[in-house]
């Protein structure tokens, strides 16, 4: 899974990204990930995986990952290939999500490119790139399929339904505005339309708004507003202090500068849980002696693909999945006595695996 990182020049993102690296997951427990300059690798926080460890005397906890890629480089014009432009509208194509990053914060020694903080306009300056790049995406798809339309009648209500799409985009407005039925939500999704992408606003305060989650910041008021009207989310950081948090070695030392600061969780955190359930992520476990792990799937997977994440092996030969809720294991204290109780279930291939299960998979090699 990955977020792309974007917004103006100037409104902090690469602070932010820089502390995302430096707090960064070891990457050789996630050799799927892709090692880049531009992209660092996060663990997902779970307070579950600590309680396993001591609970089975585990040597390591494995948290399950993020990606997040910096995409700098967005400017007034990039649809048109202004500045590399098109370049970077291409990296945003590859993500699942976006982080939009909007500057709330203050200060003269931080030249704003547009000569004043202003999140409205700067959001809608982000927005209509995505948006003229979605239109000619949309205006090449409509053209192509003009004339074998007059012929094909699926085909012709396609590209009305685009057409559509079109209609919503050239008023200013992002295709995630739109509400679809299920058969259209996919055909939307296979178009791969920037706008269509879940967006989580990031608002870049300053240290002193966010005890209150900048309640009585202005700017941040009106990102909220604005999402709001998307059905986005907003999440409040101040991406300096973000990059000190990232410095501090231990976690004991990152919890006591928290603590001083009125926190319970820094804003990266944050981010990072806002953008598991943006996703539709949830994580299962798997538990032992060696390790305690963490397994990112998305809501509604079943037990065999979820297994396939760990190994192919264990998907293509899957036999059954023995499975205890987190919460229930917890509750009893150990497995033993959890399986003397009957709370370890036996679940088949057409299980739906839930958050916080936790699992062993029985399969043959
Ligand atoms: P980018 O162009 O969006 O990647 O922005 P940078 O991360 O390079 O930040 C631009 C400037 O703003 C740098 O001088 C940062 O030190 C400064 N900056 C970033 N975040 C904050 C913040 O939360 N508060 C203040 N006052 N300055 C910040």
């Amino acid at each position: 899974m990955k977020l792309g990182i974007v917004g103006l020049p100037n409104v902090g993102k690469s602070t932010l990204f820089n502390a995302i690296t430096q707090a960064g997951a070891e990457s050789a427990n996630y050799p799927f990930c892709t090692i880049e300059p531009n992209v660092g690798v996060v663990s997902v926080p779970d307070e579950r995986l600590e309680k396993l460890k001591e609970l089975y005397n585990s040597k390591k906890v494995v948290p399950t990952a993020i990606e997040f890629c910096d995409i700098a480089g967005l400017v007034r014009g990039a649809s048109k290939g202004e500045g590399l432009g098109n370049k970077f509208l291409s990296h945003i194509r590859e993500v699942d999500a976006i982080v939009h990053v909007v500057r709330c914060f203050e200060d003269p020694n931080v030249v704003h490119v547009d000569g004043s903080v202003d999140p409205l306009r700067d959001m809608e300056t982000i927005n209509l790139e995505l948006i003229f790049s979605d239109i000619e995406i949309l205006d090449r798809r409509i053209q192509k399929g003009s004339k074998a339309a007059r012929a094909d009648k699926a085909l012709a209500s396609e590209l009305e339904f685009l057409k559509e799409i079109l209609a919503t985009l050239e008023d200013g407005k992002c295709v995630r505005t739109m509400e679809f039925n299920d058969d259209q939500k996919i055909f939307v999704d296979s178009l791969n339309l920037l706008t269509s992408k879940p967006v989580i606003y990031t608002t870049n305060v300053c240290e002193d708004d966010l005890a209150d989650e900048a309640q009585n910041n202005a700017y941040v008021n009106i990102v909220r507003e604005f999402a709001s009207s998307e059905d986005a989310e907003v999440v409040v950081v101040c991406a300096q202090i973000e990059a000190e948090i990232a410095e501090l070695d231990s976690d004991e030392e990152k919890q006591e500068f928290l603590e001083t600061l009125g926190l319970e969780q820094s804003g990266l955190d944050k981010l990072i849980r806002s953008s598991y359930s943006l996703l539709g992520l949830m994580s299962y476990l798997t538990a032992g002696p060696q390790e305690i792990r963490a397994w990112t799937i998305k809501s509604g997977t079943k037990a065999p693909v979820a297994g396939g994440k760990i190994h192919s092996d264990i998907e293509r030969g899957f036999i059954r999945a023995e499975t205890i809720a987190f919460d229930d294991l917890i509750g009893v204290g150990t497995m033993s006595a959890a399986k003397d109780k009957g709370l370890v279930r036996l679940e088949g291939k057409e299980y739906i695996v839930k958050d916080g299960d936790v699992i062993l998979f029985r399969f043959n090699v």
